[in-house]
């Protein structure tokens, strides 16, 4: 590892792909090696030693004697630990940002933005460990107290997507931790750098603090230790981040094993603009909603339907900035520029060939459509399609890169019907100034998605609210508001302090 940034992180020959706690970080040379490649000149920038089958069981050993331990640890306290996670992360931005940007092949203000959303999900989490509330409840019977209280569940299993290669962890590590539980994080096989510098930048802070192992850390080269993890019965609840083929295969395995499983899976995202919307708001939402990112957030807006009366004019709008973003395409890190790389070659693949399956299905290609072979990396055309219906198959798909399907609506019903009539459910949006509008999309019958927003596109959420979607979006929330209780076990407790034994519904049972 010898990139600058690497360096600036003190990352170096010492730090492997595997975090087995102790101070340790495993010796193991013969599990195979991960070549994190930089999108934007498709060099690889480092290599790092996949985990091995023995690693992957010491792991699991130091978690669940870890467990005993910070379990009856009060979560106040495990809050503090928390704390210091997110004052290093603090020092480190400028540097850890830089290396998501350049391990993902995202802007460098997207690559702060990440660090600051684990900077800011840590906050929180200190917040929330004084706040793990149960309720009490009034019993049938006399002489009776009854309430809930919430423990921690146990080991708590994350794997994570490429995209949000250090974010999702922190999502789901911080709010874990001050639960009581203990993390094991297996990360995207394409950005296994952030990873190990996010390991290192926290059990660094957490040790010079005087508190135990509460992360670990494995890598594979072939998913076979991440299934292993998945069908691993210790492991209480597996958190999964990626698409919803892969999700789909995780969320049965668990389910066969009566394990906990927390789903963050693929969307398909539309945008409604209504006629009364005010299209200076409109445009830029939709154009960062499918550009930003590359179209590489599992929030990019992919589907947008206008009302017909204002459909010529805004796909003429949209147009003109696509011109504008179609002279700022480059390398992420360099300011000027507004859209980065795919992150692989595959993705450029899985682009042209939605494009190719676009036009076969009637489609017109009204902007973009082609890879940049003038260059290196992976770069691609922002991609406007006009002509489809909602229902091809292509526009059914998450094709995770930037192309937009843009169609035409008469109602405001049959909008909002062809917004949900997808598989996915993560993020939806409508643009309007007409109150009656913006509230019958936020009704009981109007998005059906987990994220629905009015005036906003459909990428970039807040920590602060519960994060997730549903159907084949997998129906898991994390992050913010109560989103904490998938990593605890609920329990009900009865007292009896009367000196009768009363049974419940009132039923007679005399010796
Ligand atoms: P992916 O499904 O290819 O991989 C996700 C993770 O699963 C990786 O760590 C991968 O190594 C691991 N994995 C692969 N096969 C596995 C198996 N058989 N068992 C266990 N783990 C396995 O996804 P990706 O390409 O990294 O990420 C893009 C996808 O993630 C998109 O579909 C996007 O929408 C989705 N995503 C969803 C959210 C969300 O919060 N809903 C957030 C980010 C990304």
């Amino acid at each position: 590892m010898t990139h600058p940034v690497l360096t600036a992180l003190g990352l170096g020959a010492s730090e492997s792909g595997t975090w087995l706690g102790n101070g340790e970080w495993s010796r193991t040379s013969d599990a195979g090696v991960l070549e994190p490649v930089n999108p934007t000149t498709g060099e690889v920038l480092g290599r790092v030693q996949a985990s091995s089958q023995a690693d992957y069981e010491l792991i699991v050993e130091r978690a669940q004697a870890a467990f005993k331990v910070w379990r009856t640890t009060p979560a106040p306290r495990r809050g503090e630990a928390i704390r210091l996670c997110a004052e290093a992360l603090r020092t480190h931005k400028d540097a850890l940002g830089s290396l998501v940007a350049l391990e993902m092949g995202k802007s460098k203000p997207e690559g702060d933005g990440e660090v600051q959303e684990m900077i800011d999900i840590g906050e929180f989490a200190v917040g929330l460990s004084r706040q793990l509330y149960g309720l009490t409840m009034h019993s049938e019977r006399p002489g009776h107290r009854m309430y809930e209280q919430w423990h921690p569940i146990g080991l708590v299993g994350i794997i994570s997507a490429f995209n949000f290669p250090v974010a999702v962890w922190a999502w789901n590590a911080f709010v874990a931790a001050v639960c009581g539980d203990i993390s094991i994080w297996k990360p995207s096989g394409k950005t296994p750098l952030s990873a190990i510098a996010s390991m290192k930048i926290c059990n660094e802070a957490l040790r010079k603090g005087g508190f135990p192992d509460i992360f670990f850390l494995f890598n594979d080269t072939d998913n076979a230790l991440a299934e292993r993890m998945v069908d691993d019965k210790r492991v209480a609840l597996v958190s999964f981040t990626g698409s919803t083929r892969v999700g789909r295969i995780v969320g049965e395995r668990v389910a066969r094993r009566m394990g906990r499983s927390l789903l963050e899976l693929g969307g398909n995202n539309a945008i409604i603009v209504d006629p009364s919307a005010d299209l200076k708001l409109a445009i830029p939402a939709i154009v960062f909603g499918a550009v930003g990112t590359a179209g590489q957030r599992c929030t990019t807006t992919r589907r947008l339907f206008v009302h017909e009366s204002i459909y010529g004019e805004v796909l003429a709008k949209l147009k003109a900035a696509y011109a504008q973003v179609e002279k700022k395409i480059g390398d992420p890190t360099d300011p000027a520029n507004l859209m980065g790389p795919l992150n692989s070659q595959g993705a450029v693949d899985a682009y042209l060939d939605a494009i190719e399956r676009a036009k076969a299905a009637g489609g017109t290609v009204e902007s973009g459509g082609a890879a940049l072979t003038d260059r290196k990396g992976f770069f691609v055309l922002p991609t406007l399609v006009t002509g489809l219906s909602n229902d091809a198959e292509v526009v059914q798909t998450e094709t995770f890169a930037p192309i937009l399907y843009v169609m035409k609506y008469s109602s405001l019903d049959e909008a909002i019907e062809l917004q949900n009539a997808v598989p996915q459910g993560l993020s939806s949006s409508i643009f309007t100034t007409d109150l009656r509008n913006a509230e019958a999309f936020l009704s009981a019958a109007g998005s059906d998605c987990g994220i629905a927003n009015v005036n906003i596109g459909t990428s970039g959420a807040e920590i602060g609210g519960a994060f997730g979607g549903e159907k084949e979006t997998g129906g898991g929330r994390e992050s913010g508001s109560d989103a904490w209780k998938a990593y605890m076990r609920r329990q009900t407790n009865t007292i009896n302090y009367s000196d009768a034994l009363p049974l419940a519904q009132g039923i007679k049972f005399d010796l």
